[in-house]
């Protein structure tokens, strides 16, 4: 692990689980993993289907669009890094194909989220490597 320094905000490091997560946020396009066994579609990266167990997973881009499941304001920056962000809309957003991500809201007021607002994917170049999934108002 590179020590962290807390004026710079924490970036996902990929490895063999979520390469191809990443790879595709680089092309636009957010893969979840669809059990080819029982259709189970899940958004956290693994080997194996959590709902039946089996490594039967194939990679499809979503259609990114989503609802506001929950969300929350932050007016306090959890670190140095965060200062310029706050005030901002953490969202537990529900994507249109079932599983429920967290991300951030991007290009409008975080004072304006609603429950069940519909959004859309936007993606964040962050780095040469790291592309990250945010969300729109729709
Ligand atoms: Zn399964």
């Amino acid at each position: 692990m590179v020590p962290e320094d807390s004026n710079r905000k924490p970036l996902p490091a990929p490895d063999a689980d979520t390469a191809a997560f990443w790879r595709g946020l680089q092309q636009g396009k957010l893969l979840l993993q669809h059990c080819r066994r029982c259709r189970h579609v899940q958004y956290y990266q693994q080997a194996t289907c959590r709902q039946c167990g089996r490594d039967e997973l194939e990679h499809r881009p979503a259609t990114g669009r989503g609802k506001v499941h929950s969300f929350s304001v932050v007016h306090r920056a959890p670190g140095p890094a965060f200062k310029a962000d706050v005030p901002y809309a953490v969202l537990l957003v529900e994507l249109a194909e079932g599983p429920r991500m967290i991300s951030t809201l991007v290009g409008s007021d975080p004072e304006g989220v609603t429950f069940d607002m519909d959004v859309e994917l936007a993606f964040d170049q962050v780095s040469d490597q790291i592309t990250l999934p945010r969300f729109r108002k729709a």
